[in-house]
């Protein structure tokens, strides 16, 4: 949290704590693990967004009034018969094509008002990074869990790049090319809790080593219907506030601990109380009935916050203090300076 007598993670000085209102795109539900925890496997995926639909949710999101878009999808999909198929039908040699196409028409020039991506692709290659790397504001990747017993169980095991090994390679190439992370870890899916503690000791280090890990997100499982873990109960709000005190404590100050404030408003000033200092991401869909539940959650987070003399502001994937020339690609910090939009100024409520 930010003191008034201090700005931790960048924001001008004041009691405040950062959130960001997002519109997330899902490019693809197919991919190559099942996780016992993830709805994707056991949902029906749409063909890759093409061109026309991806203007479409994009004007949605502007219509919305957000100026942020998280991209989503499944990993290891570059060889998926229909995702491969898909593309070339587009007319790209590749996804690793599709998905720059995908990022320049976010990122569009001109486009008013413009939007900013955050990848949240799971684990990248070295080499799809640095051919990325141009476009890529932030990237949003979990290092999930070092508890290596998960590859034997539900949660991972068949879920190869959840290993932690793989998770660290691509941690490690985002930290190489200078990309800033919004990283994190699951509590309740069958880990030890001495492993969560190896996980924030291994985050603190690669930001020491690095520093481009902007957050770690404390992120609570919840079964979802259908999943290997549907009957599993959810992470308890007793498992998370200790997760989230030792993040604080572990992991260096630059680092913000995001809760994803969202799911347990009613808990926000616990987990502030604890250490948190992000709130996560507020997703807007353009879904009326979707919407309203978010938005109530948010009004419900201000309100308890408010009782603490704390303030909600907005900010972007890319934390106010990574908008520099050395965390930005030359060409965000154009687009950047043209918007005026680095700063963690309050910026007008979503429109519905
Ligand atoms: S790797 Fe990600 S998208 Fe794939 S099954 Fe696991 S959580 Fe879901």
């Amino acid at each position: 949290m930010n003191q008034t007598n201090g700005s931790r993670n960048g924001h001008p000085p004041g009691r405040e704590l950062t959130f960001s209102w997002t519109f997330p795109v899902v490019l693809t539900r197919r991919c190559a693990w099942a996780c016992g925890y993830c709805p994707y496997p056991v949902s029906p995926s749409p063909p890759l967004p093409s061109r026309a639909r991806l203007q479409q949710l994009l004007g949605m999101a502007r219509s919305l009034g957000l100026r942020q878009v998280r991209i989503t999808g499944g990993e290891g999909v570059e060889n998926h018969p229909e995702v491969f198929e898909t593309c070339r039908f587009y007319g790209f040699r590749s996804y690793s094509e599709y998905l720059r196409s995908v990022l320049g028409e976010v990122t569009r020039n001109g486009a008013s008002p413009p939007l900013f991506p955050e990848l949240d692709l799971g684990a990248l290659s070295f080499v799809q990074m640095q051919q990325l790397r141009e476009r890529v504001f932030t990237l949003r990747l979990y290092l999930d869990s070092m508890d290596e017993k998960l590859q034997y169980g539900t949660a991972h095991g068949l879920s190869r790049g959840k290993w932690a090994k793989h998770r660290l390679t691509a941690l490690i190439s985002a930290g190489r090319l200078g990309i800033p992370v919004n990283s994190g870890l699951m509590v309740g899916i069958g880990e030890q809790a001495d492993s969560r503690l190896r996980a924030l000791e291994t985050l603190a280090r690669l930001a020491e080593r690095y520093g481009h890990i902007q957050s770690v997100t404390i992120h609570p499982f919840e079964p979802y219907p259908r999943t290997p873990m549907a009957n599993c109960p959810p992470a308890a709000v007793e498992e998370i506030l200790p997760t989230v005190a030792e993040a604080r404590q572990l992991l260096p100050a630059s680092v913000a601990v995001q809760i994803p404030a969202s799911r347990f408003p009613e808990h926000v000033v616990e987990f502030v109380a604890a250490g948190a200092d992000d709130l996560g991401d507020f997703d807007l869909k353009g879904d009326a009935a979707a919407d309203e539940g978010v938005l109530a959650a948010f009004k419900a987070v201000k309100e308890r916050l408010a009782g603490i003399g704390i303030r909600p502001v907005d900010r972007l994937s890319l934390f106010p203090r990574f908008s520099t020339a050395q965390w930005m690609s030359r060409y965000y910090q154009t687009l950047l300076r043209q918007t005026d939009a680095a700063g963690a100024a309050a910026v007008a409520p979503p429109r519905r």
